[in-house]
């Protein structure tokens, strides 16, 4: 049986405003769902809230595989197969972008002998490969991380970093933001390709329908004002493009 992310009844608060109204969601991995709606209905607090961000106060249920990750800080849900392309967003000036994945390769694969890249060498051709895919020119992995990178930029590194770490489950948010029309193509496809490598399951946040149209997704789910109002199809998408939130209702 494939493994799980059951969401259930989940309700998040930060500083006594309530944001998430109950959220019900489920996937398995090999999924793709996407979430998406208008600015300010809660998408990225699901994001967070899921992930352990300190600043909000979650209720509910989040099992991964029958375990519950609320309550587990964030490191403890990375380990257990969560990945938030947001969890390490901090600007390191010095440590370079391909010793930094090096690290969190390591990390998940501390036997040397064990590893599919054994040195950091092995693993920079690998990384370099892959970046390539996403179009990130080998220039970047020798850059400080984050140090002065664009929002394109830092985005296609996240998606990097998904490909090294292969999550369980992974959470993008606006992935599309920052990004041009060609970029965001590139990116969406490097993120089938992924997907189909790993067998991950994708939580796609976006609040555009462009990306859409170059991703392999199962559902879509409509938020707004903290909750789910209407889940369905690709059609979905089109209904929304012609209809806009407003009218879609129950
Ligand atoms: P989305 O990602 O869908 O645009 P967010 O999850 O970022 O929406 O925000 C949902 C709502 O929660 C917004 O009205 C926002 O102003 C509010 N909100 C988010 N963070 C905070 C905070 N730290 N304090 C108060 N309100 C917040
Ligand atoms: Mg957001």
């Amino acid at each position: 049986m494939k493994t799980s992310l059951k969401i259930a009844g989940l309700k998040a608060s930060v500083a006594d405003a309530t944001i998430l109204r109950g959220i019900d969601l489920e996937l398995k991995q090999g999924q793709m769902v996407v979430i998406m709606g208008p600015n300010g209905s809660g998408k990225s607090t699901l994001a967070k809230a899921l992930t352990g961000h300190p600043e909000y106060t979650v209720k509910g249920s989040v099992k991964l595989n029958g375990k519950e990750l609320l309550g587990l800080a964030p490191d403890e849900r990375a380990k257990a197969g969560l990945f938030l392309a947001f969890q390490y967003p901090v600007e390191i000036p010095g440590v370079k972008v391909l010793n930094f994945l090096w690290t969190v390769y390591t990390q998940q694969h501390p036997e040397r002998t064990r590893r599919i890249h054994p040195s950091i060498v092995d693993f920079r051709d690998w990384l370099v490969g892959k970046a390539n895919e996403l179009g990130i020119p080998d220039s970047l992995l020798m850059r400080g991380l984050n140090e002065g990178f664009s929002g394109g930029e830092k985005k296609r590194l996240e998606i990097l970093q998904m490909a090294v770490m292969q999550p369980k489950f992974a959470i993008l948010d606006e992935t599309d933001s920052g990004l041009d029309i060609d970029a965001i193509k590139t990116v969406a496809e490097g993120v089938n390709k992924i997907q189909r490598e790993t067998d991950m399951g994708v939580i796609v946040i976006t609040h555009y329908q462009r990306i859409l149209q170059y991703l392999k997704f199962d559902i879509v789910h409509v938020m707004v004002n903290g909750r789910i109002i209407k889940s369905g199809g690709p059609e979905l998408v089109e209904e929304l493009e012609q209809r806009g939130y407003g009218e879609i209702r129950g």
